[in-house]
């Protein structure tokens, strides 16, 4: 099964991927994390587009599209989850075509709702462990045991250069721009599914079940 998880920066997606990686056994593909990986080893690419990640706006879809058509060749029959791509019509139609070629479709996409405010909360207060990736926030999800992972026991923790205020509202214009039209896109396909993001952490898990189990 392959799952496209979309909403606004802070819904909630990256800690949902990780989830269904550990419970399912799916890959999660993360253009994010793509872009931060060629950023942070200094490759000319990943040079290239950290002034535009910075300031949150949307790297071109010829990068991003490369990267994803790169990494589908490494799934090996696992399903995927798609997790801040596609972010624009072009990525949604290049998605298609790639899915199409290999005979494995996009078989439901899941819209996270989640209001703006909550979004500012969730984004200031976000970060993660610096070797496994695993999120975490302030408030609604400290670690355990105070600076240690809980899942891999990293004393290592990261916060974004990005999830300030600032990137954050040209974050979220990028985001009602350029991606919400997506959500007609697929409605159109009979493919999205709609949920509330604003419930915990395990509320929300339960509800991707349900759409993926039904
Ligand atoms: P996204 O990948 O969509 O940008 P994340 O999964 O990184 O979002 O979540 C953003 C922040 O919100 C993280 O700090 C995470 O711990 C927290 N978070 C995620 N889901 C919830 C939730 N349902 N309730 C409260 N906080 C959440
Ligand atoms: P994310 O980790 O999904 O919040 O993405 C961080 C930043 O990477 C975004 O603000 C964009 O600058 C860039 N980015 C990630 N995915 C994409 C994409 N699919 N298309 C364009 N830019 C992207």
């Amino acid at each position: 099964m392959n799952i496209i998880l979309i909403g606004p920066p802070g819904a909630g997606k990256g800690t949902q991927a990780k989830r269904l990686v550990t419970g399912r056994g799916m890959v999660q593909l993360s253009t994010g994390d793509m872009l931060r990986e060629a950023k942070d080893s200094g490759t000319v690419m990943g040079s290239r587009v950290a002034g535009i990640m910075a300031r949150g706006e949307l790297v071109t879809d010829e990068i991003v599209i490369g990267l994803i058509s790169e990494k589908l060749d490494s799934l090996d029959g696992a399903g995927a989850i798609f997790d801040g791509f596609p972010r624009t019509l072009a990525q949604a139609d290049a998605l298609e075509r790639l899915m199409a070629d290999r005979g494995t479709p996009i078989d439901h996409v899941i819209e996270m709702r989640v209001d703006d405010e909550a979004l500012v909360g969730r984004i200031t207060g976000r970060f993660s462990c610096a070797n496994c990736g695993e999120v975490y926030h302030d408030k609604t999800r400290p670690t355990r045991v105070d600076g240690v992972c809980d899942a891999c026991g990293s004393t290592d923790f990261l916060r974004r250069s990005d999830d300030t205020e600032d990137a954050l509202r040209t974050r979220l214009m990028a985001y009602y721009k350029q991606t919400s039209p997506l959500l007609g896109y697929y409605y159109a396909k009979d493919r999205l599914a709609v949920l509330d993001g604003m419930g915990a952490v395990d509320d929300v898990s339960g509800a991707i079940a349900h759409v993926l189990d039904a």
